[in-house]
């Protein structure tokens, strides 16, 4: 996979699929709020919590309508949180960086697809540390068709053989760990694992073994310094999940060189 360094016209591709995140950010932050009270993500549009005015289609258009209403209800004035902007611009980077990696190939809309389920999922783990079913479950099979189209485009179905292969594993690792430590690996994590596993595997075997090992280590330097200040016990519950896609996402960009210095570390260069 070359990536949009080698498209001279890479930039433009990128920014506007971070123009098409910000849009798309802002469809999160309701799926965010919602899922994990089993609304509808659809319906009624969104309005002011505090005073039930629906809003405004130009007082929606992301980040900018958060500074120009000076991040207050237009109607009653009741703050708006710095994190509906916050996400819309979070998103909007993460689709531009992804559009960067990935190239304009088939393979695009699967991983803008991860890129929006990684913001939705890591929401929901922080908020009320769960990773709902009705998010992961359907994310299977549009994983499963996403990569199957990205096969299909680049005539190569071993990738997607090689998908299949790492869902399952991936999927087999974190059972087998919730089973070894229930209080620290949850279902929800599980279940994940065989989605991550599948975008993993379709993109390469380095990529794969850099990103179910980097969740582990972004877990643990993130975790390390909350658990020495005393801000976190040991029986806290850290929600794994923002880690395991955070993991997946950067496996994507850094997977290659991480396994070659690897490699070479260990004195296995001329082996592959
Ligand atoms: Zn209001």
């Amino acid at each position: 996979m070359t990536g949009l360094d080698t498209v001279p016209w890479g930039p433009f591709v990128s920014v506007l699929s971070g123009v098409v995140g910000l849009l798309i950010g802002s469809f999160l932050n309701v799926v965010a709020h919602r899922v994990p009270r089993r609304e509808s993500v659809v319906r009624p549009a969104s309005a002011c919590p505090r005073c039930g005015h629906p809003i405004r289609w130009h007082d929606n258009v992301p980040v900018l309508s958060w500074v120009v209403l000076r991040a207050r209800c237009r109607d009653c004035s009741a703050p708006i949180s710095w994190r509906y902007p916050a996400v819309e611009a979070a998103t909007g980077l993460l689709f531009a960086a992804v559009t960067w990696v990935v190239g304009p190939t088939w393979a695009l809309p699967a991983y803008l697809y991860l890129a929006a389920i990684s913001v939705a999922l890591s929401l929901i783990d922080l908020d009320v540390h769960r990773l709902p079913d009705a998010i992961v479950l359907p994310s299977y099979p549009v994983a499963v068709v996403l990569l199957a189209v990205a096969s299909a485009g680049d005539g190569d179905w071993s990738r997607l053989l090689r998908a299949a292969v790492g869902g399952a594993a991936l999927y087999l690792l974190y059972r087998v760990l919730a089973f070894l430590y229930p209080t620290g690996m949850g279902l929800g994590d599980v279940k994940l694992a065989g989605v991550l596993g599948l975008y993993l595997g379709w993109w390469g075997w380095d990529a794969l073994v850099v990103g179910a090992f980097a969740a582990f280590v972004l877990g643990g330097v993130v975790t390390l310094p909350f658990l020495l200040v005393g801000r976190a016990g040991r029986k806290t519950r850290i929600p794994f999940g923002p880690f395991m896609l955070a993991a997946a996402l950067l496996a994507l960009a850094v997977a290659t060189p991480v396994a070659q210095w690897y490699l070479g570390v260990v004195g296995l260069s001329a082996a592959v």
